[in-house]
């Protein structure tokens, strides 16, 4: 379907010559502009130059509801109204970021009752940071400052976040900050080998305490991972791998945190992953899901023994945002929990679309260059490989995923490249009709890279 809007190389033009875009090569977009869009509704997004775009990664995995969803935009507008802002600073507070608080107490496992607010990602895994290093020094203990993560875990791109993410590119970038180890994730396309799932489990778990007496425990404030790794390829970690990880960080008094940014609000099939994988986090970073992306707002769900220390005797933490606990985001996040609950996205995803994506996805596994299918909830990849036997990986890590991406986008569907790993992330609200059509996207799109 086309859509008439003759002056998209106008806006492009104006984009290419003044915006510095988030993770992208200037000189290219310099060179031959970005994709305008112009507007979204339901599972499409809408370009100026006509074409109507399934979005198989709902936005960037946060449009949990889809577009065009008019509750939200009331919500946001009733409160803009009402009170379009004030701070949290100074002894006050608003209506709907109490009623948030309560909620997501209420939603997210049992021991998180407590929340800071902040905009993105990033600064809520900032927040963490500090928060758990203040914790600490308030034990007596201000030696344990060191936070170990994982190698392709993704937790932000502020400094620190970045330092505290496992992504060698962006630490190359001046994120490099000290007092971060990483360890390697229990990614079984790459490193699983002939171990079996609790072998393979049991080891990867066991690099973190091998981590952790390197560096000695009482160095080590928390450990902190994506219940499946996102950006980093949806790395999804074999059975038993968090009970061991649970264990260890017990057994050293290390704070375990649980980085639910892509994970949290139905996408794995319950409210967030810590519940479907038996975790009980001491904090949890929240954001994407929790407004479906239609404002920015991100949270940190601290648990009891970490918040009971802060007001028994931190005094004020010297921390905050212009925006920590916006009513208007705080009012958007209100409506689009009310509306998940409404239209049962959660046990939807549960019951009936995330094993429907299982199955589709596993038709795609004798395909020439599918290496392996895997998925959980609305969380799908697809490895590809230059050959079956082996299976043999691409020496040209990431052309093959670009090209397979790239395909799809030409036929109407947006997905993601990692390395060489498609990736599928789409609103919980897709239908079987929607996973079809973009499972037969991606088998053109795998036809035409192979
Ligand atoms: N943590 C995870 C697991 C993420 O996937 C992301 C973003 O993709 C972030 C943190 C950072 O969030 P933001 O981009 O809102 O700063």
């Amino acid at each position: 379907m086309k859509i008439d809007n003759s002056t998209s190389s106008t806006w492009q033009q104006m984009d290419a010559a003044h915006h510095l875009a988030p993770f992208t090569d200037y000189a290219e977009i310099r060179e031959h502009g970005a994709r305008v869009i112009t507007h979204a509704d339901g599972h499409y997004i809408y370009d100026g130059d006509g074409n109507m775009i399934l979005d198989a990664m709902a936005g960037l995995w946060c449009v949990n509801v889809g577009y065009g969803q008019q509750s939200l935009v009331d919500a946001a507008t009733e409160q803009m109204r009402i009170l379009p802002y004030y701070n949290n600073f100074f002894k006050t507070t608003n209506q709907p970021v109490a009623a948030l608080s309560q909620r997501l107490a209420e939603i997210t496992p049992d021991g998180l009752n407590n929340v800071f607010y902040a905009n993105s990602g990033s600064e809520a895994n900032d927040t963490i940071i500090r928060m758990v290093r203040h914790f600490w020094a308030l034990e007596g203990k201000p030696a344990k400052r060191k936070i170990i993560g994982r190698t392709y875990g993704y937790h932000g791109s502020t400094v620190m976040a970045a330092s505290m993410g496992g992504m060698v590119d962006m630490h190359r970038q001046a994120a490099d900050q000290p007092d971060f180890e990483h360890i390697r994730p229990p990614y079984a396309f790459l490193y699983q080998g002939n171990s079996d799932e609790a072998e393979f489990a049991a080891h990867s778990a066991s690099l973190l305490e091998d981590k952790i007496v390197e560096v000695g425990a009482d160095n080590v404030a928390a450990f902190i991972a994506e219940p499946i790794q996102g950006a980093g390829g949806v790395i999804i970690p074999p059975a038993g791998y968090f009970d061991h990880i649970q264990a260890i960080c017990k057994r050293h008094d290390i704070l375990f945190i649980a980085d639910e940014v892509i994970t949290g609000f139905g996408r794995t099939g319950h409210w967030f992953a810590s519940q479907a994988m038996g975790l009980a986090p001491d904090m949890m970073t929240l954001a994407k899901g929790l407004t479906s992306g239609y404002v920015p707002m991100s949270a940190v769900m601290v648990g009891d023994r970490v918040a009971q220390r802060l007001i028994a005797d931190g005094g004020e933490f010297y921390h905050g945002f212009t925006y920590s606990g916006h009513p208007v985001a705080s009012a958007v996040a209100l409506a689009n929990l009310d509306l998940i609950e409404e239209l049962g996205l959660v046990t939807r995803v549960r019951d009936e679309t995330g094993p429907y994506l299982a199955s589709a996805l596993a038709r795609l596994a004798d395909h020439p260059i599918v290496g392996e299918v895997r998925s959980y909830g609305m969380l799908g990849a697809i490895e590809l490989v230059k050959s079956k036997d082996g299976p043999t990986l691409f020496e040209d890590v990431g052309k093959a995923g670009a090209l397979c991406r790239d395909h799809a986008i030409a036929h109407g569907m947006m997905m993601r490249a990692v390395r060489d790993g498609m990736i599928m992330s789409p609103p919980l609200t897709f239908t079987t009709q929607d996973i079809d059509k973009m499972v037969d996207i991606v088998t053109l799109a795998l036809d035409k890279t192979a």
